[in-house]
């Protein structure tokens, strides 16, 4: 839908591009925090002071595509980077997939 600018439940042609998807944060009235498919505190490959290992907060925030006459939506993440680190972490909940040609399936 996003790419053919058509819905495909409606063929309805105007929608809401949302670039960062948020939900309002629970301890305050006037912040979000990201709405994401997956979240994790890894180590980012830097060192900080006294040579420790930084780790940075990694997150697969979603976008959303939504058709203007429907309310049909698609969801995309933005940070396709993020989600292959964080299943080459081995964080849980992210699984990596390659179900391409000549592949042997799932990966880990
Ligand atoms: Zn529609």
């Amino acid at each position: 839908m996003r790419n053919s600018l058509t819905c495909p439940k409606c063929q309805g042609r105007k929608f809401y591009e949302v670039g960062e998807c948020t939900v309002p944060a629970h301890d305050s009235i006037n912040r979000e925090e990201p709405l994401t498919v997956a979240a994790a505190y890894l180590p980012t490959g830097q060192r900080g002071l006294f040579g420790a290992q930084e780790h940075g907060r990694f997150v697969g925030q979603l976008q959303s595509f939504t058709c203007a006459t429907c309310g049909y939506t698609e969801f995309y993440v933005g940070q396709l980077d993020a989600l292959a680190y964080m299943a080459q972490q081995q964080v849980s909940t992210v699984r990596f997939i390659d179900a391409s040609a000549g592949s042997t399936g799932a990966f880990r």
